[in-house]
């Protein structure tokens, strides 16, 4: 005796509601092509969202470009810091040199 074991995937008609079952396999290929496909009262179904595979590179994407705005921003601030510190330190000599001029 042979025995198959197939995994199915229940599916529910968005038209007519019922319920019918097709192969992970086909269902997984239906999600990537997303090729029309039809309920047994012959109503056409379709998967139109994203998918994982999608969702994730997005995600990825997402992160990329926060992660490069994020370094962006803190190279900038640390640019300014740097400038107020050099800013700091030229008042204190000029305030310095200026006390020096008053005594002499
Ligand atoms: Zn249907």
């Amino acid at each position: 005796m042979v025995s198959d074991y197939v995994e199915l995937v229940c599916e529910k008609c968005c038209n007519c509601d019922m319920l019918f079952w097709i192969t992970k396999k086909h269902h997984d290929a239906l999600i990537l092509s997303k090729e029309s496909f039809y309920c047994p009262n012959g109503h056409s179904q379709s998967y139109t969202g994203k998918t994982d595979a999608q969702k994730l590179k997005e995600a990825k994407e997402n992160t990329k470009r926060i992660q490069g705005y994020w370094e962006d921003t803190c190279n900038e601030r640390n640019k300014h810091y740097d400038d107020l510190r050099k800013a700091k330190r030229k008042i204190k000599k000029l305030q310095k040199d200026a006390l020096q001029e008053k005594a002499e």
